[in-house]
């Protein structure tokens, strides 16, 4: 972790490259409290963290973790909006997350840029996460007014009925790889299902979130509803174990999830798990192997490969195997690394040094255990001399991978791709299930029945026919196994933020035997 010695909760650098940020929005504190930018007045244990601006390699701010106090007053300001925005009918709720996802159109940009600058990707997957979360609250504002119970008639002419309730206070917690489109993901559906919200962004990625809450708040969202606190790891299991806390959503790595798990426990408290995952990509003989290569790119190169439903473990039957790598080979070398505020950008920079190395040790690691690296896994310095402090790694090909090797067994979170050879679709399947994880899985190939079949027999939350890593808002979407619990998108994450209630409506009078 980055030692720091001072205490400052504002940012320190204008970033020269974002045109829309203005320096009102930089220069205030990082906490969003009851409508309001707030300093954390309580620091805990963990020590004050640096974040970055991953292409130029410069701190942007430094910061303390929330502390006790901090947690107390955003769940507090959560609880006190909860008995007004849980009594809004759905449609109340819904035109007015309409209205935010029409403000967030029109400040998208802005957040867009916000996020090249802490997260370092390419500003056109910045554009698509916007998008992914003006989706998110458009969906979830058409959703809102349908959600309902059910009647069911009774002996006698009595009857039940049952009522889809908030949870109340719900709590998101982050990872850094796509922070405003997180936010939005969690926050869309719990708002429109009536509950409140206190959010914890990555302590690497602590801005987005913060601008999407005053966006909120110009939409229409009353002040208390939508709070964000920044802090790491004390600040989030502060935030677990708050008693008036009543769901926890949580998107990070299996071994943070697994504390979660086990601090939301004591209270029984709900909880949504979006993990970590290592998933296969089965490329038949008989696919379009245009499309086939373009695929293994969307499974393995997005966001500098930190993406969790990535399919780094690519098996391609034998007798194309050659061709295969040939195409893919001159297709990754062709993508353009460099500025991620520039639109020709494929490649941008790595969330920090630390990851980035730790990924170069991976690919050192996988040759010595007999891989070929086929390209990439290089420090690049872009000739832009503002850059040459950036986090930048070359996309990785590593050809000769066998199942036994780390990089083949483990998350590596960067654009490392393993290629593995197969002959029978039973033996990749089975190989392609050896693991713990369960996120995602892709097949491509021409046969339909087969695609089904294996998609079926894959044991992960999410499989692709004939693409890779798309994810529309309609769509469910966790993991099975170590990958996660429950589901975020689509008409599951209403059902994860509601409670059902049933409720016995007698029409006649009581027969009691007593
Ligand atoms: P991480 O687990 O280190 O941190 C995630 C968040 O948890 C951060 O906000 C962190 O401050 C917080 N945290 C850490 N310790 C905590 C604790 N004890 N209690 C409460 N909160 C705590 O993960 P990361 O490095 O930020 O993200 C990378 C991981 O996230 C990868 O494994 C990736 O696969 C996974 N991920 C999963 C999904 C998904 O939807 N399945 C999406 C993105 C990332």
């Amino acid at each position: 972790m980055y030692k720091s010695t001072t205490v400052v909760n504002q940012i320190l650098l204008k970033p020269s490259f974002c045109r829309q940020i203005s320096t009102e929005f930089l220069n205030q504190p990082l906490n969003f409290i009851n409508g309001v930018r707030k300093t954390p007045t309580s620091q805990n244990s963990d020590e004050d963290f640096k974040v970055f601006n991953p292409a130029k390699g410069e701190v942007i701010c430094e910061t303390v973790s929330s502390g006790a106090e901090d947690v107390d007053s955003a769940v507090q300001a959560a609880k006190d909006a909860f008995p007004e925005w849980s009594r809004l009918s759905g449609f109340e709720r819904g035109k007015i997350l309409m209205s935010v996802a029409n403000r967030v159109k029109e400040r998208g940009e802005e957040l867009a840029e916000l996020e090249v600058y802490n997260n370092g990707k390419p500003i056109w997957e910045a554009r698509v996460d916007v998008q992914s979360v003006i989706d998110g609250l458009e969906y979830n504002a058409g959703l809102a007014p349908t959600i309902s119970g059910q009647q069911i008639q009774l002996s006698g002419g009595s009857f039940a009925y049952t009522r889809q309730e908030p949870l109340g206070v719900c709590v998101g917690i982050g990872a850094w790889n796509f922070p405003v489109q997180i936010a939005g993901w969690k926050s869309a559906p719990a708002l429109a299902c009536g509950n409140t919200m206190v959010y914890k962004p990555s302590q690497f990625t602590p801005l987005s979130a913060i601008l999407l809450a005053e966006i909120y708040k110009e939409g229409g969202i009353p002040d208390g509803v939508f709070n964000v606190l920044q802090g790491q790891a004390e600040t989030g299991s502060l935030l677990t174990s708050h008693p008036d806390v009543a769901k926890v959503s949580f998107t990070g790595s299996v071994l943070t999830g697994q504390k979660i798990m086990e601090s939301c426990a004591k209270d029984i408290k709900k909880i949504t798990l979006e993990l970590g995952g290592k998933s296969p990509l089965i490329i038949f003989a008989d696919c379009n192997l245009e499309n086939a290569v373009k695929g293994a790119m969307m499974a393995n190169f997005m966001t500098q490969g930190e993406v969790c439903s990535n399919g780094t473990r690519v098996f391609v039957e034998r007798s194309i195997k050659d061709k295969f790598v040939e195409k893919l080979l001159a297709k990754t070398k062709q993508m353009k690394i460099g500025n991620p505020m520039h639109e020709e950008t494929m490649v941008g920079a790595m969330i920090n040094k630390e990851h980035m190395e730790k990924v170069m040790r991976y690919i050192e690691g996988a040759k010595q255990q007999g891989a070929k690296i086929l390209c990439g896994g290089e420090r690049i310095i872009p000739t832009d001399a503002s850059l040459s402090n950036g986090f930048f790694l070359s996309p990785c090909i590593m050809d000769n991978c066998t199942d036994d090797m780390t990089v083949v067994k483990e998350e590596i979170f960067g654009a490392a791709m393993a290629v593995l050879t197969f002959d029978e679709e039973d033996e990749v399947v089975q190989r392609a299930n050896n693991t713990k994880f369960g996120l995602a899985g892709g097949v491509f190939t021409s046969d339909l029945t087969r695609g089904h079949r294996v998609s079926a027999n894959i044991q992960s939350g999410t499989c692709f026919i004939n693409n890779y890593n798309l994810y529309p808002i309609e769509m469910p979407f966790g993991g099975y196994k170590q990958s996660g619990l429950g589901r975020e998108l689509g008409r599951s994450a209403i059902d994860s933020y509601t409670q059902t209630k049933m409720v016995y409506v007698e029409m006649g009078d009581v027969d009691c035997p007593y």
